[in-house]
């Protein structure tokens, strides 16, 4: 789908051009799985696939709605914004101009507007085409809302990273109070904050991250969907968070922590015995193992040592599966047969788990192979057709 394309379909569905283009990435995360709300650090990068937003005003007080994903149509007056019932796609978008004014109080909707979003992430496999969604629409209504000159950021941010930054907040309070997903923030910082061959090493507290160059010499990075009807839903999710603040708990009692996060793998073995339960004890040790797996994978980048970056993912998988407890048949069969592969030098799950999809590094002449054996293998352990695509690591948040 071309940009012309979609102004072809603009001028179809409103009968003039839109004033306006606006893309945000979808995003995979490297590793670094379930240390986000343990004060950790994740290691995503944007995705060369997300969603664009096309825009122009109307004289008529409503904001119309329309995706090319999507059958349902939505008209909203501008002076009625509130979270539509029945899951409505809308509430994406809709809530992100309300949190703007929230945020912002001098921010003012000039006008209506009519509205088309179009989308190449595959939706609910955990590569967010929802955070693509916010930060695309947040983007558009900031420049939009604000009074500000030509040249200024929007509300008069200092600099881009922190204009980027107010941009993920504004995706995640939306995501929190119209869709009712209590998602972390790594989502929509990867999609404001991505770096074209660069990944984000975030921390998820401070929001503070680091662009590292992701250099791949014959190398790509192969995201696999399991296309399973699993997720991680809010029960299970909420589980993990309760055993994790159990474990700090206990831990607590010998070394005062706030987060498990703030634990070394040293500082591990002196703590572990203070941990009396133990499902908690092992949802620890992964969280404790993760931040260290994602420091040294970041270390391992820097270095160009891919081999052993690509065994940390590995072992992140091993992890979640036997400690953490997230993976699920669908995403073992497509990893462990990732393993197999020759010229495969990691795969994990990534998200939330469950469902959704894997991420892998395979050398260019393993790819094909890779898709053939991985599929096969896939289809006869789940009866499921997995997809593959190789994934390029694009920009963040842009206006076109
Ligand atoms: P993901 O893992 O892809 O973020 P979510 O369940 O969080 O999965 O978000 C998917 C939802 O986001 C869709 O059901 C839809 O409501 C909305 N959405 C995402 N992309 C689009 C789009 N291009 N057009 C309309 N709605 C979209
Ligand atoms: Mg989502």
């Amino acid at each position: 789908m071309t940009t012309q394309e979609m102004q072809a379909a603009f001028e179809e569905a409103y009968g003039r051009k839109a004033e306006k283009i606006f893309f945000s990435p979808g995003r995979v995360n490297l590793i670094g799985e379930h240390t986000d709300y343990n004060g950790g650090c994740v290691f995503p990068c944007a995705l060369s696939f997300g969603a664009w937003l096309l825009i122009a005003k109307n004289a008529d007080g409503v904001l119309r709605f329309r995706s090319m994903n999507m059958e349902q149509v939505y008209e909203i007056k501008i002076d009625a914004i509130a979270p539509q019932p029945n899951r409505a796609w809308c509430n994406y978008a809709l809530g992100c101009i309300d949190i703007i004014k929230r945020r912002h109080p001098d921010a003012e909707l000039q006008s209506g507007y009519d509205l088309l979003y179009y989308g190449n992430v595959p939706a609910g496999a955990g590569l967010s085409s929802s955070a693509a969604m916010e930060v695309v629409t947040a983007r558009a209504f900031t420049e939009e809302m604000a009074v500000c000159d030509q040249d200024s950021l929007p509300f008069g941010y200092p600099d881009e990273k922190a204009y980027r930054t107010e941009l993920a907040l504004i995706g995640q309070a939306c995501e929190h109070e119209y869709a009712g997903v209590m998602c972390g923030i790594m989502d929509q910082c990867a999609s404001a904050q991505g770096k074209k061959d660069h990944a984000i090493y975030l921390n998820c507290d401070t929001l503070e991250f680091e662009h590292v160059p992701v250099k791949l010499d014959g190398i790509k990075v192969v995201i696999s969907n399991t296309h399973s009807p699993h997720h991680l839903d809010s029960g299970a999710y909420n589980d993990r968070v309760r055993q994790c603040h159990t474990a700090v708990e206990q831990i607590s009692k010998v070394k005062p922590i706030k987060f498990l996060a703030e634990l070394s793998e040293e500082d591990w073995k002196e703590v572990e015995s203070a941990i009396t339960d133990p499902i908690a004890k092992k949802r620890a040790r992964h969280v404790v193992g993760e931040v260290a797996r994602t420091a040294a994978a970041v270390e391992a980048l820097k270095r160009g040592e891919i081999a052993y970056f690509g065994e940390l993912m590995t072992a992140s998988h091993v992890s979640l599966r036997d400690d953490y407890e997230v993976t699920g048949p669908e995403l073992d069969a497509l990893a462990e047969a990732a393993w197999q592969v020759d010229g495969v030098l990691g795969s994990r799950m990534t998200g939330g788990g469950f469902g959704g999809c894997t991420v892998s590094l395979v050398k260019d002449e393993a790819i094909e192979r890779f898709k053939a054996f991985v599929g096969s293998e896939y289809e006869k352990k789940t009866g499921l057709k997995a997809d593959f695509y190789v994934a390029e690591i694009g920009d963040g948040v842009m206006r076109l």
